[in-house]
């Protein structure tokens, strides 16, 4: 099997799945017993959480576990705009978010009474920091930006714009890092941010879970009612085991990174060079972009069809993302970008892990190829 859809979910590590295993079993008691078990898992909690906030360089009191990036995304919008809604209820994010950023956006504004700009992106899917200046009002009390655009893999200017926001202390930062982690790195406490967002199964951890970098002092009206557990923003018992599987997730993730970056760079400079050869084939995938995400189209080719095709050699890829294929809709970023409709919806995402192969690389672009060149005769292009 060749699993290209690394932005969709990754397979998680063996350590991750025993430690998982290991946790469950050993420590199953509830962190807010007062008991021996129950103390014995607040403990094991907490190293996961110092774990966490050491390799993100943040304290360990900003760290909450969450269920994953949705959860993290919502906490981070609603409870901002919540607790800060007296003092202002315009809001400004970008138009290539993730739908757990933009809907919640959306539900702001249709809800709630909040106005929010959507600031847009050039040609190449990139915000400019002058543009999200120029979208401050006085009234402003929260910017969202992504890291790593999931679609296209176009790295944002997250550290410009914090510094820019220095000057607005009423305005809250929040960035969804959730594609950027352990591929391109993000200082949180240099840039700025106030909220930032990460999914474990983006890194090889499992899936339902999650983190929320709260910086301290930052005012969040938590979204979920109850027993207050993380720092009274989260309530709900902790899933222990998936934050200690995410805490050994992103341990191994960041040595994977380290030690083999410059493969993963070579790897997508490889598949990016061959397809650029090819007449029939758009690259959309910037320059400035993650070194995991590749985004093409063929138009004139539906997506689903190749991705189809390329399942039958057990290749697996995604159309747009894993998130918005299912409703078959145009590529949003794409259409962002001002690329036309049938660019849009003919776009594929190939997304790398640290694992693959040269062999594993020329198979794929080996039957990508003959794919491509067997719909065509099909189609008559
Ligand atoms: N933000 C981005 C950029 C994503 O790619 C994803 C996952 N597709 C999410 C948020 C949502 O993450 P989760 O699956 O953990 O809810």
């Amino acid at each position: 099997m060749l699993y290209l859809d690394n932005s969709a979910t990754t397979k998680p590590y063996p350590e991750v799945i025993n430690t998982f295993q290991q946790v469950s079993e050993k420590f199953f008691g509830n962190p807010s017993s007062i008991h021996q078990l129950g103390v014995q898992a607040e403990q094991l909690l907490s190293k996961a959480r110092k774990q966490v906030a050491h390799l993100l360089g943040v304290y360990d009191h900003e760290i909450i576990f969450t269920s994953g990036a949705t959860e993290g995304n919502n906490m981070a919008i609603k409870g901002a705009a919540f607790a800060l809604q007296e003092k202002g209820k315009h809001l400004i994010t970008t138009t290539i978010e993730h739908p757990s950023v933009s809907e919640a956006f959306k539900q702001l504004e249709e809800h709630f009474g909040f106005s929010v700009t959507y600031v847009p992106v050039d040609q190449n899917g990139f915000v400019s920091v002058e543009q999200i200046q120029r979208a401050i009002k006085e009234d402003t009390i929260l910017v969202s930006v992504m890291h790593v655009n999931n679609e296209i893999g176009a790295i944002q200017p997250i550290e410009k714009i914090g510094e820019m926001l220095e000057k607005y202390p009423n305005i809250l930062f929040h960035v969804d890092y959730v594609q950027g982690v352990c591929k391109v790195p993000l200082n949180i406490k240099n840039a700025n941010i106030d909220l930032c967002t990460i999914s474990g199964h983006k890194f090889h951890a499992l899936n339902g879970t999650g983190v929320l970098y709260v910086r301290e002092k930052t005012p969040l009206v938590p979204l979920f009612s109850g027993g207050s557990q993380e720092y009274e923003l989260r309530s709900g018992t902790e899933s222990l085991a998936g934050a200690v599987a995410l805490a050994k997730g992103l341990r191994l993730a960041k040595e994977d990174y380290q030690q083999n970056l410059q493969q993963l760079i070579k790897t997508k400079e490889l598949i990016i060079n061959r397809i650029n050869n090819w007449d029939e084939v758009v690259v959309n995938t910037p320059q400035h972009s993650a070194p995991h995400i590749i985004n093409f189209s063929v138009p004139g080719i539906k997506a689903e069809v190749l991705v189809h095709m390329l399942e039958e050699h057990d290749i697996y890829v995604s159309t747009t993302s894993a998130c918005s294929s299912r409703k078959k809709l145009a590529s949003k970023t794409l259409l962002a970008m001002g690329k036309p409709q049938h660019v849009s919806e003919s776009s594929i995402r190939v997304s790398l892990s640290y694992k693959q192969s040269e062999h594993d690389i020329d198979y794929f672009l080996t039957v990508l190829e003959q794919s491509i060149e067997k719909l065509k005769n099909v189609m008559g292009l």
